[in-house]
């Protein structure tokens, strides 16, 4: 067989640990022996980072708005124990809110789903693909505590002049409280990024909030999300047969329980946070969800959900064997490749995608797993594989079918 040809290259985010073990195992064993892989490769290893004084992060972002799809290995986002760790210059901060700004993108999160790995819900089918808003709110609030009575307002000074004063509480005693913001532009994004999200993966928007209470802030949520939807994707959804439902996020969630996924939830920054660990916990396992930034211009950056399994990298370099799950990061190139054979109209580099991805969920369903999959799965007696004899497997089921 020939190598499928690539036209634009990827942009290669390669990161640290257990994931860089693995990421370099899936290019050598699933990808390069059947591609003629064309990468743009950045080094986002934290020991790259710190010689570049975490510009590589940047470069790569950049790269990724170039180019329109990145893939990316799990980073360390460094606290103090890496300080000393790595002997680092400086505290950077995490790559993927570095990229994430640059690209203002929304994280995307969906489940593979396998047979074998139940989610707890026992009507959910389809993967709920979570998107969390992830600007304001209380991830950017002002706190404080209230020590003695008195009366505490809203403020606004505009640049104008003008005032606007609203008071919060009179305070007879002792108490809590939080000042948040969010801003239009912000919003805007997010609905963009998931209504276009929404046509890519053809699948429908639900959107819940609290506006019922929160009437401004909530509120304006809901008329932002409307208003782009009816003046920018309206015709596309009818089109393809596809919805935007807004719901109060009470009703959002019990209808959520009793439904059968395959549907884009999005969420306001908080739900997200709190949702998105229900959701990939129900669905049996954080190995196993995918993570996709996408920017309201349609740039995608692909990801595992999971961290660099630090634990599992310690036992690999003490010689011990490991049984870490590729299957999250294997599905993180797969999603890119597909995309860049999309956007590039190349039926092969799609079809080899797709490929990959049945190769890999069929080598589950026929029994073979790395050990967090065998301790949740219904399958009787599964053979549990190191993290090398894993990938080799799919690789088996891989050549059978091209
Ligand atoms: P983690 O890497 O997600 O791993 C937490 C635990 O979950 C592991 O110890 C392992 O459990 C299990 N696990 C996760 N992925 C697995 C896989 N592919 N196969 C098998 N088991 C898996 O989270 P962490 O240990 O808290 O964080 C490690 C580093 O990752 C941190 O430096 C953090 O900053 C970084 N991180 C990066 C990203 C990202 O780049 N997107 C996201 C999250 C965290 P057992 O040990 O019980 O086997
Ligand atoms: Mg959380």
């Amino acid at each position: 067989m020939d190598k499928i040809i690539m036209k634009t290259p990827l942009v290669e985010m390669d990161g640290d640990e257990m994931t860089r073990i693995l990421w370099q195992m899936i290019k050598e064993e699933l990808l390069l022996p059947y591609i003629d892989l064309k990468t743009e490769y950045y080094d986002l290893g934290l020991e790259h980072r710190n010689e570049t004084d975490d510009q590589v992060t940047i470069d790569a972002a950049e790269a990724n708005k170039k180019y329109g799809v990145a893939v990316k290995c799990a980073t360390i986002t460094p606290n103090a124990a890496r300080m000393s760790e790595y002997n680092l210059k400086e505290m950077y901060k995490s790559p993927n809110g570095t990229i994430r700004a640059i690209l203002d993108g929304t994280v995307f999160r969906a489940p593979i789903i396998v047979k074998g790995i139940e989610p707890c819900v026992r009507n959910w089918k389809k993967p709920i693909t979570l998107a969390r808003h992830a600007y304001g709110d209380i991830y950017k609030n002002t706190e404080l505590y209230i020590d003695r009575p008195g009366k505490a307002y809203l403020l606004f000074e505009g640049e104008d002049g003008t005032e606007k004063k609203a008071l919060i509480h009179d305070y007879k005693d002792c108490g809590v409280l939080m000042g948040m913001h969010n801003m239009d532009a912000s919003i805007k994004s997010f609905a963009r990024s998931c209504f276009n999200y929404g046509l890519d993966t053809h699948q429908s928007v639900w959107f819940g909030a609290k506006d019922t209470i929160s009437k401004t802030y909530d509120g304006r949520f809901k008329e932002v999300f409307q208003t782009i939807f009816d003046e920018e994707f309206k015709e596309k959804y009818d089109a393809a047969g596809l919805t935007y439902f807004f719901s109060l996020i009470d009703d959002i969630v019990a209808r959520v329980m009793k439904a059968e996924g395959g549907f884009i939830w999005a969420c306001k920054n908080y739900d997200g946070d709190v949702m998105s660990d229900m959701v990939s916990s129900a669905f049996g396992s954080l190995a196993m969800m995918t993570s996709v930034l996408v920017s309201p211009d349609g740039k995608y950056e692909y990801e595992a959900a999971h961290g660099t399994v630090q634990r599992h990298y310690y036992k690999h370099l003490a010689g011990e064997e490991t049984s870490t799950n590729s299957v999250a990061t294997i599905f993180a190139w797969t999603g890119a490749l597909r995309k860049r054979g999309e956007l590039d109209e190349l039926p092969e580099l799609v079809s080899f995608a797709d490929k990959l991805e049945k190769a890999t969920v069929e080598t589950i369903e026929s029994g073979k797993m790395t050990k967090d999959l065998a301790l949740i799965t219904s399958i009787e007696n599964p053979t549990v594989l190191n993290s090398r004899e894993f990938i080799l497997a799919i690789r088996e089921n891989l050549d059978r079918m091209l």
